[in-house]
Protein backbone atom coordinates (compact mmCIF):
# COMPACT_ATOMS: atom_id res chain seq x y z
CA UNK A 1 0.00 0.00 0.00
CA UNK A 2 2.69 2.58 -1.09
CA UNK A 3 0.26 5.38 -0.64
CA UNK A 4 -0.61 4.75 2.92
CA UNK A 5 0.41 7.23 5.26
CA UNK A 6 0.27 4.48 8.33
CA UNK A 7 2.47 1.68 6.07
CA UNK A 8 4.87 4.71 5.24
CA UNK A 9 5.39 5.66 8.89
CA UNK A 10 5.63 1.43 9.68
CA UNK A 11 8.68 1.34 7.27
CA UNK A 12 10.37 4.52 8.37
CA UNK A 13 9.74 6.15 5.32
CA UNK A 14 7.92 9.07 6.81
CA UNK A 15 9.08 9.98 10.57
CA UNK A 16 7.25 9.54 13.70
CA UNK A 17 7.58 10.30 17.14
CA UNK A 18 8.01 6.33 17.81
CA UNK A 19 6.74 5.24 21.66
CA UNK A 20 6.97 1.26 20.95
CA UNK A 21 7.34 -1.66 18.30
CA UNK A 22 7.82 -4.89 17.69
CA UNK A 23 7.45 -7.21 14.46
CA UNK A 24 4.04 -7.15 14.90
CA UNK A 25 3.10 -3.63 15.98
CA UNK A 26 3.94 0.54 16.10
CA UNK A 27 2.80 2.87 18.56
CA UNK A 28 3.15 6.67 17.83
CA UNK A 29 2.18 9.91 19.17
CA UNK A 30 -0.50 11.69 17.16
CA UNK A 31 0.60 14.68 15.47
CA UNK A 32 -2.35 16.37 16.58
CA UNK A 33 -3.20 15.28 20.24
CA UNK A 34 -6.63 15.49 21.55
CA UNK A 35 -5.27 14.75 25.14
CA UNK A 36 -1.96 15.03 26.84
CA UNK A 37 -1.18 11.79 25.75
CA UNK A 38 -2.50 10.73 22.57
CA UNK A 39 -0.83 7.44 20.58
CA UNK A 40 -1.90 5.58 17.45
CA UNK A 41 -1.51 1.60 17.61
CA UNK A 42 -1.40 0.34 14.11
CA UNK A 43 -0.36 -3.04 13.11
CA UNK A 44 2.36 -2.87 10.14
CA UNK A 45 0.05 -5.34 8.26
CA UNK A 46 -1.92 -2.86 5.84
CA UNK A 47 -5.97 -3.65 7.03
CA UNK A 48 -7.71 -0.73 6.04
CA UNK A 49 -10.30 -0.67 8.97
CA UNK A 50 -12.50 -3.27 11.33
CA UNK A 51 -14.44 -3.87 8.28
CA UNK A 52 -12.11 -5.42 6.75
CA UNK A 53 -10.58 -7.55 9.70
CA UNK A 54 -10.67 -11.38 9.11
CA UNK A 55 -10.97 -13.90 11.99
CA UNK A 56 -7.42 -14.91 10.93
CA UNK A 57 -6.21 -11.58 12.24
CA UNK A 58 -7.64 -12.00 15.92
CA UNK A 59 -4.30 -12.73 17.34
CA UNK A 60 -2.78 -9.27 16.64
CA UNK A 61 -5.73 -7.74 17.69
CA UNK A 62 -5.30 -9.43 20.93
CA UNK A 63 -1.94 -8.68 20.88
CA UNK A 64 -3.20 -4.64 19.75
CA UNK A 65 -5.65 -4.95 23.12
CA UNK A 66 -3.10 -6.28 25.52
CA UNK A 67 -0.54 -3.63 24.59
CA UNK A 68 -2.72 -0.71 25.75
CA UNK A 69 -2.61 -0.91 29.42
CA UNK A 70 1.28 -1.34 29.27
CA UNK A 71 1.46 1.79 27.01
CA UNK A 72 -0.85 3.43 29.38
CA UNK A 73 1.10 2.65 32.42
CA UNK A 74 4.39 3.62 30.68
CA UNK A 75 3.43 6.89 29.86
CA UNK A 76 2.49 7.57 33.44
CA UNK A 77 -1.61 6.87 32.99
CA UNK A 78 -2.46 5.03 36.11
CA UNK A 79 -5.80 6.64 36.53
CA UNK A 80 -7.24 5.18 33.24
CA UNK A 81 -7.10 5.35 29.69
CA UNK A 82 -9.73 5.94 26.82
CA UNK A 83 -9.29 4.05 23.82
CA UNK A 84 -11.29 4.93 20.08
CA UNK A 85 -11.73 2.58 16.92
CA UNK A 86 -13.00 4.74 14.34
CA UNK A 87 -13.97 2.98 11.25
CA UNK A 88 -15.15 4.31 8.06
CA UNK A 89 -16.40 7.54 7.06
CA UNK A 90 -19.55 7.52 9.06
CA UNK A 91 -17.16 6.66 11.73
CA UNK A 92 -14.89 9.67 11.80
CA UNK A 93 -12.09 7.61 10.21
CA UNK A 94 -9.76 9.91 7.69
CA UNK A 95 -7.09 7.73 7.77
CA UNK A 96 -7.47 4.04 6.28
CA UNK A 97 -4.92 1.95 7.77
CA UNK A 98 -6.34 -0.09 11.69
CA UNK A 99 -5.14 1.85 14.44
CA UNK A 100 -6.12 2.28 17.82
CA UNK A 101 -6.33 5.56 19.83
CA UNK A 102 -4.85 5.46 23.00
CA UNK A 103 -5.64 8.72 25.52
CA UNK A 104 -5.36 9.95 28.65
CA UNK A 105 -4.07 12.57 31.04
CA UNK A 106 -5.62 16.34 30.52
CA UNK A 107 -7.89 17.61 28.28
CA UNK A 108 -9.45 13.87 27.78
CA UNK A 109 -11.95 14.36 25.31
CA UNK A 110 -15.74 12.99 24.74
CA UNK A 111 -16.88 11.20 22.34
CA UNK A 112 -17.19 12.98 18.41
P1 LIG B 1 -8.78 8.81 12.41
O1 LIG B 1 -9.71 9.98 12.31
O2 LIG B 1 -9.23 7.81 13.45
O3 LIG B 1 -8.48 8.19 11.07
O4 LIG B 1 -7.44 9.40 13.01
C1 LIG B 1 -6.30 9.70 12.27
C2 LIG B 1 -5.32 10.34 13.23
O5 LIG B 1 -4.04 10.35 12.62
C3 LIG B 1 -5.66 11.80 13.58
O6 LIG B 1 -5.84 11.91 15.01
C4 LIG B 1 -4.44 12.58 13.08
O7 LIG B 1 -4.10 13.64 13.93
C5 LIG B 1 -3.38 11.50 13.05
N1 LIG B 1 -2.28 11.75 12.10
C6 LIG B 1 -2.37 12.15 10.81
N2 LIG B 1 -1.16 12.22 10.25
C7 LIG B 1 -0.27 11.83 11.19
C8 LIG B 1 1.17 11.70 11.23
N3 LIG B 1 1.94 11.96 10.16
N4 LIG B 1 1.75 11.29 12.38
C9 LIG B 1 0.99 11.03 13.48
N5 LIG B 1 -0.35 11.12 13.51
C10 LIG B 1 -0.98 11.52 12.38
ZN1 LIG C 1 -1.40 1.07 5.46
Amino acid sequence: MSDCLFCKIAAGEIPADTVYEDDKVIVFRDINPKAEVHLLVIPREHIPSLNELSEDQDALLGNMLHLLPQLAKAQGLNDGFRTIINTGKGGGQLIFHLHMHLLGGKNLPGFE
